[in-house]
């Protein structure tokens, strides 16, 4: 702070907490720190405890051990803003109060969240204690990180390595603060990527990393050639090598990090027969027959996903009911009908899509066997949340449909977080606090999940009316019950002006982010009750813990350094709430110090508290701020802190402190 506390350092480097900012109800003086901040590689920034974070796109050389060992153990604000002082804070707070916490990363695509989350993963690895024995936990646990995101992140337009699934991960410790064991839970796994690509964009990353990097024996075994461009469902998006990805050298890291987690030979034979299975799957073609069925043309494919498989080599592939026989065998699905071509087109992709979901689910089960604490003494956790933001694209469906609503619920769990421990701290402190108005996107959670009236009700209602429902009937039934609802519009229920914008297949929500337009087409193949369920769990872990947040900024849309659009991020900065949720600080009191930190940071500005003070802390803090000639209304003494409600009392003192 000393560094940033003069004015002329603050006017070139702006302010490291947005709380301190005296026009703090202003978006452009936001956006001004912002700025000022970013183009001088300070890419943190707090808003109180919440840690902005704006992506830098270059090594900053910001997370070396020698950094680690600078914050680990440092009062949160003593030092500029950093991942590392968040990661100490809530470990620190762990330890003191034996709680649980969590801390939530979010933003959008390529803003820096897997980033964030591996930085605080690193940062407990390298400044836990540890023993030889947990040094086997901490590496299966920064290990874990590689083999997910081989297996659930890909290249797409918007980042190199996006991740195509929500991650929660538990880390737990024991009473003496090491690393103990660990928990993953993933969620809605983007399987439609398996078999289709856009334009720029890759499949899973392993696919790549099999046939750039797996041993030439490995390869014959599986009937694979070293050629993405043979592969089907590797070619779509055009893009099989990318120039920021070493495929090769990845491989490797995967197969290193497979050992430690102790996946057997078996296991990872298993694993890459089936990764084969599906670039086969991928290859194989249909005709048609006289009669419209489907034939299928593809021998030799055939032949080796048999083999990989283990399936019986000796059934008859006979056209009509070739692909009812592989399903027959690998899933016991029943399908008695011969398939047009469109049709088995389409099992055929569904069966890879299956394959990949379960082997995805397998390998998170495995990771978490390796991960488990077998000792049942009482653990304190950290949970680390990176999940996918608000989502808004030219055409929505239903993946969007369910990543908006997940962000729907997690904003909502902010809200309720947020100002409950506000309104908590206050109560417990015995200071009188006037609440702010916010905008409660509860009625949009409602829309979308309440039973019997929500969206995912009435969808699950036309799921089961097979043969009589339709995506239209779904629709009509939507503008049905949700007629008049502030949050929902389809064409039919727009007015005029609004109607020109939505198509009849569509309907519009206006989430707290932002509208975004969703098409019908689809959604009545249905899975949102389970992804419903898995979140409402996912509340429920949360609930019970200490939350804190890291808000990921993207600057640019080119992954370029140093380039700060400000349309883009002021954009980001109302959807991820940050001016609401400064607002929020700012009430009441936006600064609270425990009275021994205080009383430690600002003892030199008086005489009486200077070097020592032998009374209590609070009665220090008293005498210390009568020197500097507080108002009464400028701060509240509460049981264990000081409450300062202006921050420019404490820029007065941190003035003063650096004239000192
Ligand atoms: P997605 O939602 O697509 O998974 P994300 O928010 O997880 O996106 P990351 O994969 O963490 O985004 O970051 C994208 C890229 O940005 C990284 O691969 C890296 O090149 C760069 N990046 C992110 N954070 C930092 C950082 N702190 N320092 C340097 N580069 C970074
Ligand atoms: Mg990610």
């Amino acid at each position: 702070m000393s560094m940033e506390g003069s004015l002329t350092a603050r006017d070139r480097v702006g302010i490291q907490d947005f709380v301190l900012l005296d026009a703090y109800t202003s978006e452009t003086a936001f956006m001004d720190n912002l700025r000022k901040r970013f183009n001088e590689n300070l890419i943190y920034t707090y808003i109180g405890t919440l840690l902005v974070s704006v992506n830098p796109y270059k090594e900053l050389g910001i997370y070396t051990k020698k950094q680690m060992d600078i914050y680990m153990g440092v009062n949160f604000f003593e030092l500029p803003p950093h991942i590392f002082a968040l990661a100490d804070n809530v470990y620190r707070t762990m330890i003191s109060e034996t709680s649980n916490h969590f801390i939530l990363i979010s933003g959008e695509s390529g803003a820096g969240k897997t980033e964030a989350s591996k930085k605080v993963l690193q940062f407990y690895a390298v400044c836990c204690p540890s023993t030889r024995l947990l040094d086997n936990v901490r590496d299966r646990l920064l290990l874990s990180n590689p083999v997910l995101e081989a297996f659930g992140n890909a290249k797409t337009l918007k980042n190199d390595n996006s991740s195509r699934f929500g991650k929660y991960m538990d880390i737990q410790f024991d009473h003496q603060g090491a690393a103990v064991g660990g928990h993953v839970l993933s969620y809605l796994l983007e399987k439609s990527r398996v078999v289709h690509q856009n334009h720029g964009e890759r499949n899973f990353h392993i696919f790549y990393q099999l046939v750039e990097g797996g041993e030439d024996e490995l390869l014959r075994w599986l009937g694979l050639e070293r050629n993405c461009q043979n592969y089907r469902f590797l070619i779509q998006g055009e893009c099989a090598k990318v120039s920021s990805i070493n495929d090769k050298s990845d491989w490797k890291t995967v197969q290193k990090a497979l050992i430690i987690i102790e996946f057997s030979e078996k296991d990872i034979e298993d694993l890459f027969a089936i990764l084969a299975s599906v670039l086969h799957l991928g290859n194989v073609h249909f005709g048609a027959s006289a009669l419209g069925y489907a034939t299928l043309n593809s021998s030799a494919e055939v032949h080796w996903l048999s083999k990989v498989l283990s399936t019986d080599t000796s059934i008859k592939f006979s056209n009509n009911y070739a692909l009812e026989v592989y399903i027959v065998i690998i899933y016991h699905f029943q399908v008695l009908s011969p398939f047009t071509a469109e049709h088995a087109k389409y099992a055929r992709d569904a069966l890879a899509k299956a394959i990949y979901g379960r082997t995805f689910s397998w390998l998170v089960n495995k990771i978490n066997e390796s991960l488990a604490n077998k000792d049942s003494t009482r653990k304190t956790v950290i949970g680390l949340l990176d999940i996918y933001g608000f989502e808004v694209f030219d055409m929505n469906s239903f993946e969007q449909f369910c990543i908006n609503f997940c962000n729907e619920k997690l904003q909502q769990l902010f809200i309720q977080l947020t100002l409950k421990s506000e309104q908590e701290e206050y109560e417990m402190e015995g200071i009188e606090w006037e609440p702010v108005p916010y905008f409660n996107n509860k009625i949009i959670c409602d829309l979308v999940e309440e039973k019997h009236r929500g969206i995912i009700s009435i969808l699950d209602e036309e799921c089961l009316r097979p043969g009589e429902a339709t995506d239209f009937t779904f629709l009509e039934k939507l503008e049905e019950k949700m007629c008049g609802h502030p949050h929902f519009v389809t064409h039919k229920l727009a007015d005029q002006k609004t109607r020109k914008t939505l198509e009849r297949g569509e309907f519009r929500l206006l989430h707290y982010a932002g509208e975004v337009t969703y098409s019908v087409a689809g959604k009545l193949f249905n899975v949102a009750t389970q992804f419903k369920s898995s979140l409402a769990g996912l509340t429920e872990i949360l609930m019970t813990k200490e939350p804190w947040y890291v808000r990921c900024l993207k600057p640019n849309h080119c992954k370029q350094p140093d380039r700060f659009d400000d349309v883009m991020v002021r954009h980001q900065v109302k959807y991820l709430g940050l001016m609401e949720h400064l607002r929020v600080r700012r009430a009441g009191f936006a600064y609270r110090r425990r009275y021994e930190v205080f009383l430690k940071r600002y003892k030199a500005l008086c005489p009486d508290t200077w070097p020592h003070w032998k009374g209590t802390p609070a009665e220090g803090v008293q005498r210390l701020i009568k020197h500097l000639g507080y108002k009464p209304d400028e701060y509240k003494m509460g049981r264990t802190k000081i409450f300062i409600r202006h921050p420019r009392t404490l820029f007065a003192i941190e003035d003063a402190f650096e004239i000192c």
